[in-house]
């Protein structure tokens, strides 16, 4: 995924001060790399790299736990603003009229039961549904099915073959059964064909609908793209409802759409319940192309809480493998900020199944009041922990002997590999494993 990528990519930026375009490079064509196989048409991810190369260098590098996933943010943010864009709000009016187009299965017909659904529920809309599907009468039954379902206003005629004049028709008995808002279901094609155009331009220009939302499928990929492009030329969309993103669509699309037809994403279905439909996220969508868990507020909690100047002091030890007990307590107190272990497991991709016991907790915590019972010049200089310091510590802090003497041990072993690292080839490949 594309985190793990950035990882390899971004780690020799560590530590260089600022990015800057030589050091980025790398990285960047992972990053373009990545989106590709997001789904993100070419020319989108290539311009998205050149803006988010603009934003990126001259920026200092953090030089705490996660200067790759600063980089991550940042493209996180860019995608964010590209995604939300544009109003995602579906015109305010009573009455409201709403064409669905789109290609056969995409899911306009479920769509225009679920809209009319969350309209009448969050808006207090009074919904009729039209079906405008000539072709299969399936279809007609299957709109006739969802609006008993919702109890709404349905119109619909298996014997007339006038998308015109059905859809005049179904105004008039919207207004009859005092609906104010029509939802016209129409049908699609497996592929944009003039034919299916010309009708839909006929029922928009028949019924002037306030919204014509495209209804495409996340999983078609750069297909949806040509289909968006096809469908906004010919009738003016107003808005997307991406389908099924509940499957592995890998949601490149949302992203290329947006930028290529710069019509907004305004709604997402998410399963095939009357219910899994929401409105757009443009936060989740970013997430979710980026393939991260929630690396993102990962890093800003860590920027909150990560002191920087303390985090480079840090490291500066470590590279030196000066780095005593005292260090290791302030670093326990760091991390314990961020949160429980298992909030930060969490936020971790791949790691979110990931469960840390109390075990582990009380671990740490007992690793604490350890170094607590020590002295300063103790925990600076480890090696005097000898005999009746390490059982008065071990009284101190209600452990036993055998516990301190594990806890130094442990700590030995991190000195050990500090200077391995600190010397050689070796020792940095061993860090770059590490990392
Ligand atoms: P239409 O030809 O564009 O009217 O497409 P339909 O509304 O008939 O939907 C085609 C299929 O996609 C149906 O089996 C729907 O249940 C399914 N579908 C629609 N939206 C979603 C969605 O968000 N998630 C999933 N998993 N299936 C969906
Ligand atoms: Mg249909």
């Amino acid at each position: 995924n594309l985190t793990d990528k950035l990882g390899s990519a971004l780690r020799n930026l560590r530590g260089t001060g600022k990015l800057t375009e030589e050091n980025m490079t790398e990285a960047l064509k992972e990053v373009r790399q990545a989106l590709l196989s997001a789904d993100v048409h070419f020319k989108v991810a290539r311009q998205f790299v050149t803006e988010v190369k603009e934003q990126c260098v001259g920026q200092e590098v953090l030089k705490s736990v996660t200067p790759g996933q600063q980089v991550v943010k940042i493209i996180h943010d860019e995608l964010v603003k590209l995604l939300g864009e544009g109003t995602t709000e579906l015109e305010d009016k009573r009455p409201l009229r709403i064409m669905m187009v789109g290609l056969h299965g995409s899911g306009k017909t479920t769509s225009s039961g679920k809209l009319a659904r969350y309209l009448a529920k969050k808006r207090d809309y009074r919904p009729a549904l039209v079906a405008c599907d000539v072709y299969r009468p399936a279809a007609i039954d299957q709109l006739e099915m969802l609006a008993k379902n919702e109890s709404c206003t349905f119109y619909g005629d298996r014997e007339e073959k006038d998308v015109v004049k059905i859809g005049k028709r179904g105004l008039d008995a919207a207004k009859e059964a005092d609906a104010n808002l029509v939802i016209f279901d129409t049908a699609g094609r497996l592929q944009v064909d003039e034919h299916l155009i010309e009708e839909i331009k006929r029922l928009k220009k028949a019924v002037q609908p306030d919204e014509i939302l495209l209804v495409a499928d996340a999983a078609l990929g750069q297909e949806a793209v040509n289909v968006a492009k096809h469908f906004h030329e010919a009738v003016d969309c107003t808005g997307i409802i991406l389908t099924k993103l509940d499957g592995d669509a890998r949601g490149g699309a949302a992203l290329s759409m947006k930028s290529i037809s710069n019509v907004p994403i305004k709604f997402m279905g998410t399963g095939e319940k009357p219910d899994e439909f929401d409105i757009f996220h443009p936060d989740r969508m970013a997430s979710r192309i980026l393939g991260m868990g929630d690396v993102v507020s990962l890093v800003e909690k860590a920027q909150d809480t990560i002191d920087e100047k303390e985090a480079e002091r840090m490291a500066e030890k470590m590279r030196k493998a000066d780095f005593n007990l005292e260090d290791f307590l302030q670093q326990m107190q760091q991390v314990k900020k961020m949160g429980s272990l298992n909030s930060i497991m969490g936020m971790m991709p791949g790691m979110s199944g990931v469960e840390i016991g109390d075990a582990e907790e009380k671990k740490m915590a007992r690793t604490e009041a350890i170094i607590r019972s020590m002295t300063p010049q103790e925990r600076q200089t480890p090696r005097l922990l000898r005999g009746s310091r390490v059982k008065r510590i071990a009284d101190g802090s209600g452990v036993q002997v055998r516990d301190v003497n594990a806890l130094l041990k442990q700590f030995g072993q991190m000195q050990k590999m500090m200077k391995m690292m600190r010397g050689g080839k070796k020792g940095r490949k061993m860090m770059k494993a590490m990392q």
